[in-house]
């Protein structure tokens, strides 16, 4: 997910492009490959480039209830500033960003969107995954995904402590 910007860079202050993306990356370091796609929009600004994207994508998860794997819609959203390392004309090397959590433009002028999309993508990841509000969940005993029917395991026990109680009554 590589952009030139060598062009951009030569025009004035608040010049912007407009970027389709539509492209397979493994966006959130599960092994799997994933289609995604939106748009990008570059801006020039004063020392840098101003890149805001939204982009869509639909992962596989597992439910944090019932362990099974299910479809997840992402909606990756982002605004990051992209810092030249070099100088446009004289190819010289510029003094490295303040911030060292920055994204940087290549030497050959170039923004790689791959990072910010992948860091981006995780955080829009739920911490925990659910394949419906309503999951039921495994039984407790058996392991039975309880969302394909009830199993055959007896109803709950009483708590010992309880039974004791009932006696007394
Ligand atoms: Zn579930
Ligand atoms: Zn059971």
């Amino acid at each position: 997910m590589q952009i030139n910007v060598s062009q951009l860079l030569q025009e004035p202050i608040g010049s912007t492009r407009e970027y389709e993306i539509d492209t397979d990356s493994e966006i959130i370091g599960d092994g799997n490959t994933y289609n995604i796609h939106g748009s990008c929009r570059l801006m020039k600004t004063q020392r840098s480039v101003l890149v805001k994207c939204a982009l869509d994508a639909e992962v596989d998860l597992t439910c944090n209830r019932c362990l099974s794997r299910f479809r997840h819609p992402l909606k990756i959203k982002f605004e990051e500033e992209y810092v030249p390392t070099v100088d446009l004309h004289t190819g010289a090397n510029l003094p490295p960003p303040e911030d060292a959590g920055s994204f940087t433009i290549d030497e050959l002028h170039n923004i790689d969107l791959s990072e910010a999309i992948r860091q981006y993508s995780l955080m829009a990841v739920p911490m925990k995954a659910l394949c419906d509000e309503d999951c039921a969940g495994l039984c407790q005993k058996c392991g039975m995904n309880l969302n394909q029917g009830k199993c055959d395991c007896p109803a709950e026990e009483t708590d010992p402590r309880w039974a004791k109680l009932s006696k007394l009554k």
